[in-house]
């Protein structure tokens, strides 16, 4: 028998066949059209209103990872990727070109750690980057979600649930949130890891502090003003601490395949050197895959994250994020976990709808418009409702505001909602006073030169949409109405309601936004864009065990294969839908991907350790 044969039916063999089954009662639908109680193209269709579909090229023929590590434009022709299939392993060459104990592919948050820890428990260690610098995306984070049980949070007495900290009643907490549909060993492992994670990162030289709101840490000279590549600070120092300690750090070094002996262990990994020569890299001990999630891989996304590919306008993560190493996992028989999983922080612009780049720039001043109060609506007119994420006195409602915004975005018939005002909103942004991924971007604020040129100054991104035509300029509330696929009467009588609370200075819907938000959409041009949640982090991925040992589809380990967050998946429940930044994935997600990279690091060196 083949060693990918399967005998049962394992769980991707179940989505594979769900996604045949949902294929057929497409083609089903498609003869009889009346069969069907609603009209087809109206429920749950997110080109109903008639956006365009956007081809995406296979990953084969371009993925872009930036080589420097700065944000760049992203190409539609390289970026993303659209290849779902299983990466084959390769068999144990003749001779190896490098020896070491433990390899470690990717050198982002979780990289990092893994390899840092690796080296610190006395393994020779390579870590290899597809990019040219290390950090990955979490170096562009900006907080670090932590529930308890770190030195900082002991100051301040503070734990979740409750006071003092204590895994199991966290863990119990998180399975409540979760509906039970998570692996409790795991949520267990990860309730007493992250305190622990971010200690020892202070212990290697990381410096933190807590966060206005104690659930979070930051490093120590940001302002968590406005989060622009803050966590760059502690990446960097993990970097040096695994430099310190004698990791092998080779950039510009893209895992390809796994390497699995006939005994069906992971023997190491076939990369390729300064993107120009294969290299077999032979790993005594194991593996780890901390190479990011899948989150631009849209067939990816399509197969196992189905909803966020439907209720995502945009994404911007900036590198890796293209799931080669999850199709490795997969490629050895690996079983996933976390479907149809996601987070997602705020809302998000389509561009795609318009033939534009999916993922881009996250701080490109369109972004940052479209999360303002604005009239918000669905496919319908009826309206969405906004969360504030001004701090106020409870600084955590503010951080949960982000994820909760995005899943309202994505969660209306069709996925998406549709943002409308007119041609004073400019003298509206300063009375919303909106905090975090949705405060605007100005030439004057701290650590501006990590932004682009470009995006300095928010009306670029906004002149930017205006051209492109995903922010829709017109002059009559019917033409923007046609022009955003709206049915007759339904944006224009979605408007008059709107101006008449405006009028009257009370908002008649269910969650009224406050007096000093009620501005009238009465003064052409008009302006109209669909909107949905803005994707950041996978929650599905490879299933691994609360020792972060890869699972095959029959449930058993795969020797010498590790992987943390996220390439790895299991930290939340299935179907959870838009994750947020605090029960997302009980430490949110760079925090996640801090700690997966220390655990996976502590037990591929010592299955004992703990
Ligand atoms: C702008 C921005 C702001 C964010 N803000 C927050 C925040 O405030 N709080 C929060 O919790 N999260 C935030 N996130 C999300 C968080 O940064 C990520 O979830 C986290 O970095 C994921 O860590 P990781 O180790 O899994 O992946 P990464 O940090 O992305 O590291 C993966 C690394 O693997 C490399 N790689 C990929 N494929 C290969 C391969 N085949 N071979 C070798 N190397 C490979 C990549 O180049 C990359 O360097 C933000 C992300 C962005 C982009």
């Amino acid at each position: 028998m083949e060693r990918n044969e399967r005998k049962g039916l394992s769980r991707r063999d179940f989505l594979g066949w769900a996604g045949l089954a949902a294929g057929a009662a497409v083609g089903a639908a498609a003869v009889p059209p009346r069969a069907h109680a609603v009209a087809e193209g109206t429920i749950g269709d997110w080109a109903a209103d008639g956006l365009k579909t956007v081809a995406v090229p296979n990953s084969a023929d371009g993925n872009a990872s930036s080589s420097d590590g700065t944000y760049r434009d992203h190409t539609a022709a390289a970026f993303p990727a659209n290849d779902a299939s299983p990466i084959p392993p390769r068999a144990v060459p003749d001779a190896w070109d490098y020896e070491c104990d433990i390899v470690v592919v990717g050198a982002g948050g979780g990289g990092l750690n893994a390899a840092a820890r690796s080296a610190e428990l006395g393994s020779d260690t390579i870590c290899i980057e597809a990019a040219a610098i290390q950090g990955g995306n979490a170096q562009s984070a900006g907080m670090c979600a932590i529930l308890g049980g770190s030195r900082l949070q002991e100051e301040k007495r503070f734990a979740l649930p409750t006071y003092p900290f204590d895994a199991q009643k966290m863990t119990d907490w998180a399975m409540d949130e979760y509906h039970f549909a998570a692996d409790p060993l795991l949520i267990h492992r990860i309730a007493e890891g992250g305190g622990k994670c971010i200690d020892w990162m202070a212990d290697c030289g990381v410096q933190w502090r807590l966060g206005e709101v104690p659930v979070y840490v930051a490093p120590k000279n940001s302002t968590l003003d406005h989060h622009v590549l803050k966590m760059k600070d502690a990446t960097d120092a993990m970097f040096a601490y695994g430099q310190r300690l004698g990791v092998d750090y080779k950039f510009s070094c893209p895992a390809v395949a796994l390497v699995q002996d006939d005994a069906g262990r992971v023997v190491g990994v076939v990369a390729n050197e300064d993107y120009e020569r294969e290299v077999y890299i032979h790993a005594q001990k194991g593996v780890i895959l901390t190479a990011g999630g899948f989150c631009n891989n849209k067939a990816l996304l399509d197969k196992y994250i189905p909803t966020a590919a439907m209720g995502c306008a945009s994404s911007y993560l900036v590198l890796g994020e293209k799931g080669e190493c999850f199709r490795m996992g997969l490629g050895v028989d690996a079983d996933v976990s976390g479907f149809n999983s996601s987070a997602s922080f705020d809302g998000g612009v389509d561009w795609a709808s318009e033939g534009g780049q999916w993922a881009r720039f996250l701080y490109d001043g369109m972004t940052q418009l479209s999360r303002q109060p604005w009239l918000t609506i669905d496919r319908a007119g009826n309206r969405l409702r906004y969360i504030d994420s001004r701090v106020g006195e409870d600084g955590a409602a503010a951080i949960y505001a982000l994820g909760d915004l995005a899943t309202i975005q994505m969660t209306p018939p069709g996925h998406r909602g549709y943002i409308i005002f007119d041609a004073n909103f400019e003298d509206y942004l300063a009375g919303f006073a909106q905090e975090h991924c949705r405060k605007l971007i100005t030439p004057d604020l701290e650590q501006i030169e990590k932004v682009p040129e470009h995006y300095r100054d928010w009306h670029h991104g906004v002149q930017d949409a205006i051209d492109a035509d995903v922010l829709k300029k017109r002059d009559s509330l019917e033409e923007l109405e046609a022009d955003l696929g709206f049915a007759e009467g339904v944006l224009t009588g979605a408007v008059e309601k709107w101006n008449a609370c405006c009028e009257a200075g009370e908002d008649d819907f269910m969650y009224p936004m406050p007096k000093e938000w009620l501005h009238p959409v009465a003064t052409p041009p008009f302006y109209g864009c669909r909107i949905g949640g803005n994707l950041y982090g996978t929650k599905a991925g490879l299933m691994i065990n609360d020792r972060m040992q890869v699972i095959d589809t029959r449930g058993r380990v795969i020797p010498g294969l590790y992987a943390g967050w996220h390439t790895a998946g299991g930290a939340c429940g299935e179907n959870s839908y838009v994750g947020d930044a605090i029960l997302g994935s009980l430490l949110g997600d760079v925090s996640l991907a801090f700690c997966g990279g220390y655990l996976c690091g502590t037990f591929a060196n010592d299955a004992e350790l703990d």
